[in-house]
């Protein structure tokens, strides 16, 4: 079977400027994210790592609409941001399938629930199982696969509506590391055959520096960037690029940025 993505949406860009989130708790108020300055190109793969807690799923949220900032601007594709847009994929950790829907059907969803549901709609879905090599088990059940399938038949469904932005909220944390490391690559050459604008948050050095072209390192308390590293590794990138002496030099880069900020919280 042919896929044919040329006439896929082009990535959009996402700008944060001086955006600050504090939540309201029972214990009082909760800063979460502060000053965040961020400018992000489109079709650009930027990775998200920090401590727990430091608001790298808050940030994602507020990207999709999904939770309200207080102060600064935000702007998605030159608008601001605004919940249920179908030109943003999200993908989580668990990957949410419905168990009563066959593979096919699941990532048939985003067509149905957007009443865009047409006579093209069948052969894009097999487009997408094309995609991420599920098309022999279209007809299985989730619980009846891998999580790494599973998670295959997440990303398909994100995809399904074409949008120019995809938010991924470490939605590689729950599978092993061999799998994780394949699909690492998989989901970088493809973000990169698409042209998405991807976001991902991950707990993984390794794995931001195998996907992304930039990352921002997050410190905690509240949440702020304390750095921003270029990923100069050639694309596409390959498995064996992992242990490379620049992909270890990257690596370093972040963690000292990452190191630097737990200094700080000592003092
Ligand atoms: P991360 O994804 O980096 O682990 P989160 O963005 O999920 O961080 O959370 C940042 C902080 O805000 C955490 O302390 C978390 O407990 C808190 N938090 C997250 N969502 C809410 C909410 N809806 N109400 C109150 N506190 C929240
Ligand atoms: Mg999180």
């Amino acid at each position: 079977m042919s896929v044919n993505y040329n006439n896929t949406a082009a990535g959009e860009t996402i700008s944060l400027a001086a955006v600050s989130k504090t939540y309201m708790t029972a214990k009082g108020p909760l800063p979460v994210l502060r000053d965040i300055d961020l400018e992000v190109k489109a079709g650009e793969f930027v990775s998200f790592v920090g401590p727990s807690g430091c608001g790298k799923s808050t940030l994602l949220k507020i990207i999709a609409g999904l939770v309200s900032y207080d102060t600064g601007n935000v702007s998605v594709g030159g608008e601001a941001p605004r919940e249920g847009r179908e030109d943003i994929g999200f993908m989580l950790q668990q990957s949410v399938l419905m168990p009563w829907l066959n593979v096919s059907k699941n990532v048939e969803l985003p067509f149905a629930i957007s009443g865009r549901r047409d006579g093209n709609t069948a052969k894009r879905v097999a487009d997408l199982l094309e995609l991420v090599s599920l098309t022999p088990v279209a007809k299985l059940n989730p619980w009846e696969l891998s999580g790494g399938m599973q998670q295959r038949v997440a990303l398909a469904r994100a995809l399904a509506l074409d949008p120019g932005i995809m938010l991924m909220d470490e939605p590689f944390s729950a599978l092993d590391e061999f799998k994780r490391e394949f699909l690492n690559i998989e989901v970088a050459q493809m973000a990169d055959k698409l042209g998405k604008t991807t976001l991902l948050v991950t707990h993984s050095i390794g794995e931001a520096v195998l996907m992304s072209d930039r990352i921002i390192a997050l410190g905690a308390n509240p949440g702020r960037v304390v750095g921003d590293i270029k990923v100069d590794l050639e694309r596409p990138r390959r498995a064996d690029m992992v242990g490379s002496d620049r992909y270890q030099q990257l690596s370093n880069e972040v963690r000292a940025a990452l190191a630097s900020d737990l200094e700080g919280e000592k003092q």
